[in-house]
């Protein structure tokens, strides 16, 4: 890998092609067909939970997201559970390292009915100038409940930043509301509900990853693709 996590300033902000490096190095994104969450199917397959399995390029990762936001005035991080409190917490770390602030780390989790739920910090929140962290974006929503979330428990949002946003556009600030969101990595992913021209080339649907599983027990007859 071409960066280390030792802090070198001036710092110089990851390039596209050294955050593609990260990604590759842990094998965090297939090619294939795949069946995604919301019945469409696609040739990528993006992990969330295989970067934040390695504590040192997730930490420089967020390094950089730290990095984009130490001018922001920011006071707490938030991300929602799972996926995000590892990123989080390293977000917060950074941040306290750049602007001398001790800046808490907190995440929200889902309550018995699914709902998003801030338990613990919320007077670390409240009326504080709020960053949301998110692993990955696709259609929004969840990202919506974690900024709901914050504002419930009185937080003012600065803005919020995913290691990957694969919503193709349709996730903005000005769709979730907020005054900034950005990514580090922006993914155009083909999702097709209809008429997919993996299906066509009879192209064999992975199993491991996604709902292509369940996806062919609806659909037998394409099992035999090889
Ligand atoms: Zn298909």
């Amino acid at each position: 890998m071409t960066r280390d996590i030792e802090l070198v300033l001036p710092y110089i902000p990851l390039s596209e092609k050294e955050i593609d490096e990260i990604f590759a190095l842990k094998k965090a994104i297939f090619k294939g067909h795949f069946v995604y969450t919301n019945g469409g199917h696609g040739d990528i397959y993006v992990d969330k939970s295989i970067i934040t399995l390695w504590p040192i390029q997730t930490s420089i990762l967020c390094r950089d997201i730290a990095w984009q936001w130490r001018d922001a005035g920011i006071e707490a991080v938030l991300g929602p559970a799972m996926g995000a409190i590892k990123l989080a917490d390293r977000v917060a770390e950074w941040l306290t390292i750049f602007t001398g602030e001790e800046i808490p780390a907190l995440y929200s989790e889902k309550d018995i009915n699914g709902k998003q739920v801030l338990k613990r910090g919320i007077a670390e929140i409240n009326g504080k100038r709020t960053f949301v962290i998110e692993d990955i974006v696709n259609t929004g929503g969840s990202l919506e409940d974690s900024i709901g979330v914050c504002i419930g428990a009185g937080a003012i949002i600065v803005g919020c930043h995913s290691l990957v946003d694969r919503s193709s556009g349709a996730v903005t600030a000005q769709t979730l509301g907020i005054p900034k969101f950005l990514a580090l990595k922006t993914m155009t992913v083909a999702n097709y509900t209809k008429g997919c021209p993996l299906c066509d080339a009879k192209i064999p649907i992975n199993t491991d990853r996604g709902h292509g599983e369940e996806y062919l027990k609806e659909h037998p007859e394409k099992r035999d693709w090889k």
